[in-house]
């Protein structure tokens, strides 16, 4: 049909004048339009199951902005090439959205496809339920080697893994032994990868003296070490504009580094042959503040999207198209689902998180994002996400401390605070009093999400150790 358009369009003008021609042009156009739009659709090839028997490799790096990534638009510095490249070999979500911006239980909504009043580990160091589901005892039943490389978390409660280990911060030793376990994997069974980097979280060991080089001759309070960084987390101490650039700088030399670690993580995986037949999947457990609201450095305070707009790419070479991005929201608790389908492996009955089979058959289909929901430790305090508008609800009004030695209601969250991220990214003008009906409708949903859910809360003692272990990798008010 279009072809035919093309050869009536050519026909027709070629003996008309320059002004009937010009009349004509856009009527011949919308002919055209009109033709293309009767086009039968591209058949959509079904991915449920297309990806079974694949290995998967579970890549996420802590404290990553999406912002702060060349793919998702970042030019002030070339901090990602390395993650650009693989987000590009598959599909990016553009607007993926962490369920808590605090480590674990960010992460155990990706491992459970739960919130994390659904999982219980709604504070770091919080142990999951043992008979919980979780992606690394379904994939094990399934009949997969399950190897965890941790930098972070080590003495979480960690359940399904045939290998795990926990470097305490070090990146470089968690990618030399999940290559080191790679590499001796039986090549008739699949395996399930996951390393988790300790990536961009402060003190921003990864970026060595990287910012130095960046932004050169600075004599601030601030530097890449925990000593520094650590009393202008835990003590009010303001920091002025030429502080906040060499942040910039701290920060963006860490996604540098941690650029450059998965790389070779996923560069070693291929050169032993195990990305064959692997989806890869990458993913950040929440981002940072830096000083962006509140005068608030870290992240798990933090209730915007600083913090809860996060990287997701999914990549399966020859089953994904390479290159599509999908521009509605989605949240984390979305990886368990989606993964699980294209494997062909039954899902948990209980699910939070739905499969985004649809956005990879067809990711420029045309379809209204589903709210996405966070939740704040134990408290009230909510956030959710449906187009572009997003809602902080704190009906009961609390006033979280978020540095210790902080006068009160530092770190203040109005009772609704109503975003519109189209016209607001940086989420500086609240809306709530001027458009009221926004505010019911969109805190309608997130009562309407929670009623009836299980939760699994309860008050846990972290352990010693695990108190210990937050401590010494710069953890503060977690
Ligand atoms: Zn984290």
């Amino acid at each position: 049909m279009l072809r035919r358009a093309r050869g009536f369009f050519q026909a027709t003008i070629r003996p008309l004048g320059s002004t009937a021609m010009r009349r004509l042009l856009p009527i011949l156009f919308l002919l055209l339009l009109s033709c293309r739009g009767k086009e039968a659709p591209q058949p959509v090839r079904p991915l449920a199951g297309a990806a079974k028997g694949w290995n998967v490799v579970l890549l996420t790096v802590d404290t990553l902005r999406a912002d702060r990534l060349g793919a998702y638009g970042y030019q002030a510095r070339p901090n990602s090439p390395g993650i650009d490249a693989q987000l590009a070999s598959g599909i990016t979500f553009d607007n993926a959205m962490s369920q808590r911006a605090s480590t674990w239980p960010s992460l155990a909504s990706v491992l459970t496809g739960l919130y994390p009043s659904g999982h219980g580990v709604n504070e770091n160091g919080y142990g999951f339920p043992d008979d919980l589901p979780t992606l690394p005892k379904l994939l094990h039943a399934a009949g997969y080697q399950t190897g965890a490389f941790l930098s972070n978390m080590c003495q979480a409660n960690h359940q399904g893994w045939d290998a795990f280990a926990c470097s305490g911060g070090q990146d470089g030793k968690d990618i030399r032994r999940a290559l080191e376990w790679a590499h001796g994997l039986d090549p008739h069974r699949p395996f399930l990868l996951w390393v988790h980097l300790f990536g961009a979280h402060p003190p921003y060991y990864n970026g060595g003296d990287g910012a130095e080089a960046m932004d050169p001759g600075y004599q601030g309070p601030l530097g890449p070490r925990k000593k520094l960084l650590d009393p202008v987390m835990t003590k009010p101490i303001a920091l002025d504009a030429r502080d906040v650039r060499h942040l910039d700088a701290l920060y963006d030399a860490a996604v540098q580094g941690s650029d450059r670690i998965s790389g070779a993580l996923l560069a070693g995986l291929r050169s032993a042959s195990r990305l064959d037949r692997t989806v890869v999947l990458f993913a950040a457990d929440h981002g940072e503040e830096l000083y962006q609201h509140n005068r608030y450095l870290y992240h798990s305070c933090s209730v915007y999207q600083t913090t809860l707009h996060v990287p997701l790419g999914l990549a399966a070479p020859g089953v994904i198209a390479a290159g599509a991005r999908v521009p509605q929201v989605v949240e984390l608790i979305d990886v368990l689902p989606t993964l699980l389908d294209l494997l062909g492996v039954a899902k948990p009955a209980e699910q939070h998180g739905k499969s985004l089979l649809p956005y990879l058959e067809r990711p420029d289909g045309r379809r209204r994002s589903l709210p996405a929901f966070s939740e704040y430790g134990s408290s009230t305090i909510h956030t959710v996400l449906q187009d572009h508008w997003k809602l902080v609800h704190n009906p009961d009004g609390i006033s979280p401390v978020c540095i210790p030695d902080a006068p009160p209601n530092h770190y203040p969250i109005a009772r609704e605070e109503l975003y519109d991220l189209s016209r607001d990214p940086g989420e500086r003008e609240n809306l709530a009093a001027r458009e009221p009906a926004k505010v019911a409708e969109l805190a309608g949903l997130i009562q309407r999400r929670f009623a009836g859910l299980k939760n699994r809360v309860r008050q846990q003692k972290v352990p010693e150790k695990l108190q210990e272990e937050l401590k010494s990798l710069g953890y503060v008010a977690h």
